[in-house]
């Protein structure tokens, strides 16, 4: 049996589906390029955005051809749009087959198996409509869509990255409560892992070849483990990981600013891997709307949080969430956005703008700013986050940085810039490249060097 999976969302989102096929892997399945290639599809889903969530179900939708053109096909919706949706799903969409929502995550692969052992025991079904041309077509749509989305942020095609950058989840579910965010209720509340599998899945990566580690969370540093007496938190965490044997870069995503205490700061300052690039999500430069929001901060608590960092990992570039046009927001307050990104000077943000999510606190309010302000708003913060994306990448100019090699000419510095080069290097090596000039998201280099 051949499967094919395809990945929307958030990276907690992409390493669900890669853990999706290395478990189905293990178990004796085999991955499939495309659709059409495919006994079995595996879409994992993200409900974060009203978009996001749109997309999600017109692929679903468009994926129906492909399903009904051979009934030993099999289609399987995960993640969060699975949760939310539930068995509605099916009843909106009969083509779909299982549906597993994101509570179930731990347990993905084995009821996916189960599904597929079951589908191959009645491989004998009649066909039910749709042709394999039709299939075919359908499924070259899809291909094309999907090699294009590694350039958008947010999305990730299910083509497996070099095995030499690994993500590990180190927590699930969120015990915030932003007013704007689905997550806590799709997700559920926050459940750690156990250190001692985590630090296990990594010696486990880094003996297949992984040299760069993300862990993931939606507040990592909110990470906590007790056990005999003993508590295990995300700086610890840090540092036990750090003496992982191989590891060459630690990455993490994403910490929240209010939680970012001496201890965690202690353990960036003095652990070798920690990589100095932080996501640290703003989403408002505004007290008022940060309020409303429910983020837990001030602009002043949030720059102070930056500023702290800044100190205590000298160099360390900093990348950002921003939402435009929350509930109430009027145009001097989205200024504020602004300003804070001048402030703050990020080499990435990643704006949206604001969706109201069914069931969240924010969707009481009413969300009253116009579409099209929405987006002239957005427009404008992402004219300031080119420059100032541009503005990181010319400080690169001239320098030798050092990369480490995902492919044989591409690879990223540690403070998170991509490179590209002339001459192949082995991936998974780092090596040292001149920077001669950059594109708008890439540095260009001559010839690496060991
Ligand atoms: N746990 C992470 C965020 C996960 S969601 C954190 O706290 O930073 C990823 C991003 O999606 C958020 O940072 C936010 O900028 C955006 N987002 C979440 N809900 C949204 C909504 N309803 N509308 C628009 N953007 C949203
Ligand atoms: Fe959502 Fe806030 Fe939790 Fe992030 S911290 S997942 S934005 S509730």
């Amino acid at each position: 049996m051949r499967v094919h999976a395809i990945t929307l969302g958030c990276q907690m989102s992409a390493a669900d589906g890669a853990r999706i096929m290395d478990e189905l892997g293990r178990r004796g399945l085999t991955p499939a390029p495309d659709p059409d290639s495919a006994d079995a599809v595996v879409l994992t889903t993200c409900a974060v955005r009203a978009h996001a969530e749109q997309r999600a179900l017109s692929l679903i939708g468009r994926l129906g051809a492909w399903r009904r053109a051979d009934a030993r096909r099999l289609l399987v919706v995960a993640g969060c749009v699975a949760e939310r949706r539930g068995q509605g799903l099916i009843r909106r969409f009969p083509h779909v087959d299982l549906v597993i929502g994101a509570r179930q995550a731990d347990r993905y692969a084995e009821l996916i198996y189960e599904a597929v052992t079951a589908k191959n025991m009645c491989r004998a079904s009649p066909e039910i409509g749709g042709t394999p041309s039709e299939a075919r077509h359908i499924g070259a749509r899809l291909q094309t869509s999907l090699q294009r989305s590694p350039e958008k942020p947010g999305t990730y095609s299910s083509r497996p990255l070099a095995n030499i950058c690994g993500n590990i989840i180190i927590m699930r579910g969120c015990d915030c409560r932003c007013a704007y965010c689905v997550v806590p209720l799709v997700r559920g509340p926050e459940v750690c892992r156990p250190p001692r599998d985590i630090v296990a899945e990594a010696r486990a990566k880094t003996a297949a070849g992984a040299r760069e580690l993300t862990l993931l969370g939606q507040r990592v540093n909110a990470y906590s483990w007790e056990e005999g007496g003993r508590r295990t938190d995300f700086a610890d965490l840090l540092r036990e990981l750090d003496a992982v044997p191989g590891l060459l870069r630690l990455r993490f995503m994403s910490p929240h600013p209010d939680r970012l205490d001496e201890r965690v700061l202690d353990a960036l300052a003095e652990c070798a891997r920690p990589a100095p690039f932080i996501h640290l999500p703003a989403q408002s430069g505004c007290d008022r709307i940060l309020r409303l929001m429910r983020r837990g901060y001030t602009r002043a608590q949030f720059l102070r949080a930056a500023d702290r960092l800044r100190r205590r990992v000298p160099g360390v570039v900093l990348s950002t969430d921003i939402i435009v046009g929350f509930s109430t927001e009027t145009d001097a307050e989205f200024r504020e956005s602004l300003e804070l990104l001048t402030e703050l000077r990020p080499a990435t943000t990643f704006a949206f703008k604001y969706s109201a999510r069914e069931g969240t606190p924010a969707a009481e309010l009413e969300d009253d700013v116009p579409r099209e302000t929405k987006e002239r708003r957005l427009a404008e913060l992402n004219g300031l986050v080119e420059e100032l994306t541009l503005t990181a990448l010319r400080t690169q100019v001239g320098k030798t940085v050092e990369v480490l090699a995902e492919t044989p000419t591409f690879g990223r510095t540690g403070d998170g810039f991509k490179v590209k080069w002339a001459n192949p290097a082995r991936p998974g090596s780092l090596v040292r490249v001149r920077v001669r000039g950059a594109t708008r998201r890439t540095l260009l280099g001559d010839s690496h060097e060991p």
